[in-house]
C-alpha cells in the first residue's frame, strides 16, 4: 500500500463524481465531508462478522438511506466519536476482535461501513496498515455503493480480504431517483469486482423497494449471470426510512419473488435478508412525485450539477423517527 497520508483531499477525487475540491481547506464536494471522522465503532453480529467501523459521510443522497443521520453530516446533527488517530482505532479494532465478546461472536475482521466509506478512503487504509502492523493477517471488510473511481476501486481491491456490494437499481433513471447518482460507474465497478476478484466479493447486496426498483431485479440478475453464476446475490428487506419514511416495507412474497426471478436467469446463489413487512398492501405514491414534494428540485436528479448542491432539502431533511 506504501506511504498514505490525507493530502489528496486537497484535491479531492476519490470518487466518481470527481470534485477536485480541497476538503484540507474547508471546500465542500458532493460528500460535503471535510476530514474523515468515524461515527461510531461497534462489535457486529451480522454476516461477515465484524468490529465495524462507521465512517461519517456519504457521496450519495438516497432517499431509503437506513443510516441518513451519520451519512447526512453536517447537514444533520448528531454525535460523532469524530477524528480518531490511525494508530488508536487499529489498536482497538484489533483489541475488540481479540475480546471474548469478539471471538464468541466469531468477529474475525474489520468492517468499514458508513455513510460510505469512500470519501474517508486514504484514512481507511492508514488504519488498515496500522492493523496490520499489529496482526499482519488481518482480514478487511469494505462496504461499498459502487461510486467509487477505478483507481479507488483498485485501492480497495489491494487491502481488502472481502468486499459487501450495493446495488441501488440497474436502470439510470430508476438509479438517479433513488441516489442522485448515475448507474453507469456502478455497474462498471461490479463488473470489475466480480470478474477481477470473485473470491473477495462477500456478496451483491440488493435493497428491494415495492414499486420502485422490483423490476430491475431480471436485467441485473442476467447481467450479473453473464459475468458468473455463482456470483452471491442477497435481497435485503427495504423498511420505511428517511425521505420514504411512509413508502410501504417490502412483503416476504416479493422478497421471493425476487429471488425466484434471479434464480431463473441462471444464477445459483440467491437469498434474501431482513424482516419484511406484516402489514397490510398499502397504496404507494411514485418516488418522483414524493421527492419533489419533498424539496428536491431537479427533474434529472444528478447531485453533482445540482444548484442545490450544498443546500440540499434531501441531507436537510428530518423525518418524524429520531435516532
Ligand atoms: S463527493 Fe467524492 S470526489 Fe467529491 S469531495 Fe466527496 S469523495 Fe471527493
Ligand atoms: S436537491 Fe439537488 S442536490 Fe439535493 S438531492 Fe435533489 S438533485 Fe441532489
Amino acid at each position: 500500500m506504501g506511504k498514505v497520508s490525507l493530502d489528496e483531499l486537497k484535491s479531492c477525487e476519490l470518487c466518481e463524481w470527481r470534485c477536485g475540491v480541497n476538503r484540507l481547506q474547508g471546500e465542500l464536494g458532493v460528500c460535503m465531508l471535510e476530514g474523515p471522522k468515524v461515527a461510531s465503532t461497534m462489535l457486529h453480529p451480522a454476516p461477515p462478522q465484524s468490529f465495524t467501523v462507521f465512517m461519517a459521510g456519504c457521496n450519495f443522497r438516497c432517499l431509503n438511506c437506513q443510516n441518513w443521520s451519520i451519512a447526512h453530516v453536517p447537514e444533520q446533527k448528531v454525535s460523532l466519536r469524530g477524528k480518531i488517530h490511525p494508530k488508536v482505532l487499529a489498536g482497538e479494532a484489533v483489541n475488540k476482535l481479540n475480546s471474548k465478546r469478539g471471538k464468541y461472536m466469531g468477529a474475525d475482521r474489520i468492517f468499514f461501513s458508513g455513510g460510505s466509506p469512500t470519501p474517508s478512503l486514504p484514512y481507511i487504509e492508514m488504519v488498515v496498515e496500522e492493523a496490520r502492523e499489529i496482526d499482519k493477517k488481518l482480514k478487511i471488510n469494505y462496504d461499498t455503493n459502487g461510486f467509487l473511481t477505478e483507481k479507488s476501486l483498485d485501492r480497495v481491491l489491494d487491502f481488502a480480504s472481502s468486499i459487501t456490494f450495493d446495488i441501488k437499481a440497474f436502470d439510470d433513471r430508476i438509479h438517479r431517483e433513488l441516489t442522485g447518482a448515475p448507474v453507469q460507474p456502478v455497474l462498471r465497478n461490479a463488473r470489475t469486482v466480480a470478474e477481477k476478484a470473485l473470491e473477495k466479493l462477500w456478496e451483491f447486496r440488493y435493497l428491494l423497494i415495492p414499486g420502485v426498483n422490483e423490476k430491475d431485479v431480471e436485467p441485473l440478475s442476467s447481467f450479473l449471470y453473464e459475468i458468473d453464476e455463482e456470483i452471491q446475490l442477497n435481497f435485503l428487506a427495504f423498511r420505511s426510512n428517511f425521505v420514504l419514511e411512509d413508502h410501504p416495507g417490502v412483503k416476504r412474497k416479493a422478497l421471493d419473488r425476487a429471488v425466484t426471478i434471479a434464480e431463473n436467469t441462471g444464477l445459483k446463489n440467491v437469498s434474501w435478508s431482513g424482516s419484511p413487512s406484516l402489514f397490510e398492501e398499502s397504496e404507494k405514491e411514485d418516488i418522483r412525485d414524493i421527492r419533489k414534494r419533498k424539496g428536491c428540485i431537479d427533474p434529472q436528479r444528478d447531485c453533482g450539477k445540482c444548484e442545490r448542491m450544498l443546500e440540499c432539502p434531501v441531507k436537510k431533511y428530518d423525518p418524524g423517527c429520531k435516532r
